[in-house]
């Protein structure tokens, strides 16, 4: 007796306009890369490519950081390798929370066996570096320094390059989450003094999901190779993935790359270097200006003051006696947009609307504040 084959019709997914907190939307060039043909990972043809792909990471990472290189898992695994690699049971971790993903570092140093000490600050608003330094003081033992740059479930943008120069005055090294930055607004790793950062395929760089750019500084890889006792995760342990992602024309066997996403990859950043990564900056910001006048227009009030905004990542209030759930879904369904809503704290209160990579266009933002504008039954 065997199971019946189901019979099932090919997926066909709708036409959407992306415009949550990721994933953006893809270009067809990132798909056609990806439907290329599939050959080994450790083919010399796929070395080369890989090759490359670590040199346009640099390229958007503004660093000359060897150890550069996508890692084979969501925005959250090379959350995981950075924490995993850097905290050292024991080790206290001076970390900022000013919305979800800072909560979730918190999380990452405690189940590495570390002493977290949080810095809070209220959602929607940008780390105070003034915190940061008196916590240093505080403890003055603390071995590195966690924050988010570009806080997506609240669109706040922090001060990294001052956060990053008080954890060097304190001899820390800094664990720095860039996953909605990169691409979309400056991430300075060299200019900054930046240790770790992690990123994502899915946000400002329009890739589809499942890949997490990471860079380590020399002083980060020196931390790791003095670790006492190696780290607790096998996969995420860096002195083994080094193997199949450096070892120059020795390359060994750790665990099969995701190939042909990171053809897309390749491709995607090979976007991103023929716009040149100001010019990409300056539409991110030109276009967010743009939408935020619309949002004057309806009524739309913004959760973050100006000047600590992401220009990729717009949450503004649900107006009052606005269904929340009722409207993205009507957005969806009459509009195909999709919008974000709110996370954790904000649920129910906020929107979360994007202008991340290829999504950030005019056409979207005239898209957008028409589709809204229908919905919430006022023109602009
Ligand atoms: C999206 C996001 C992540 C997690 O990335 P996934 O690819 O969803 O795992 C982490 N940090 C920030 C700031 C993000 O926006």
């Amino acid at each position: 007796m065997s199971l019946a084959a189901p019979r099932i019709p090919p997926f066909a997914p709708p036409r959407r306009t992306l415009m949550g907190p990721g994933p953006s939307d893809v270009p067809q060039r990132v798909l056609d890369a990806m439907a290329r043909p599939t050959i080994g990972h450790l083919d010399p043809a796929f070395q080369a490519m890989m090759e490359e792909l670590k040199t346009l990471l640099r390229y958007a990472f503004q660093t000359g950081n060897a150890l550069t290189f996508p890692v084979s898992g969501p925005g959250s695994v090379g959350m995981e390798m950075c924490f995993v690699n850097l905290v050292e049971p024991g080790d206290q971790v001076i970390v900022c929370v000013n919305g979800v993903f800072g909560g979730r570092m918190l999380e990452n140093v405690r189940r590495c066996g570390g002493v977290p000490v949080a810095v809070e600050d209220p959602w929607g608003r940008a780390v105070d570096p003034a915190k940061v330094e008196d916590a240093f003081r505080a403890h003055p033992d603390a071995r590195l320094l966690a924050f988010v740059h570009a806080e997506t479930s609240t669109g706040a943008q922090s001060d990294a390059a001052a956060l990053a120069a008080i954890a060097r005055r304190h001899g820390a090294l800094t664990i720095m989450d860039c996953v909605t930055s990169l691409g979309g607004t400056p991430v300075l790793i060299d200019a900054w003094g930046i240790d770790a950062a992690y990123s994502g395929s899915q946000k400002c760089l329009s890739c589809t999901p499942g890949l997490s750019p990471v860079t380590f500084s020399e002083r980060a890889i020196e931390r790791v190779k003095a670790r006492k006792a190696p780290a607790q995760s096998w996969f995420m342990d860096l002195n083994l993935v080094l193997g199949y992602w450096s070892g120059e024309g020795r390359r060994t066997y750790h665990h099969t790359a995701p190939i042909n996403p990171l053809y897309g990859l390749h491709e995607a950043l090979r976007i991103l270097a023929e716009e040149g990564i100001e010019n990409a900056w300056v539409r991110h910001r030109t276009l967010h200006q743009a939408l935020r006048r619309g949002f004057e227009r309806l009524g739309l009030d913004f959760v973050v003051p100006e000047a600590e905004r992401l220009p990729q990542l717009n949450a503004v209030r649900v107006p009052a006696g606005t269904d929340d759930a009722g409207a993205r879904a009507r957005l969806l369904n009459e509009f195909n947009l999709e919008i974000g809503a709110g996370l954790g704290a904000y649920a129910g209160q906020v929107w979360r609307i994007g202008l991340m990579g290829h999504a950030c266009s005019a056409q979207n933002v005239s898209c957008c504040l028409d589709a809204l504008g229908r919905v919430l039954g006022r023109s602009e």
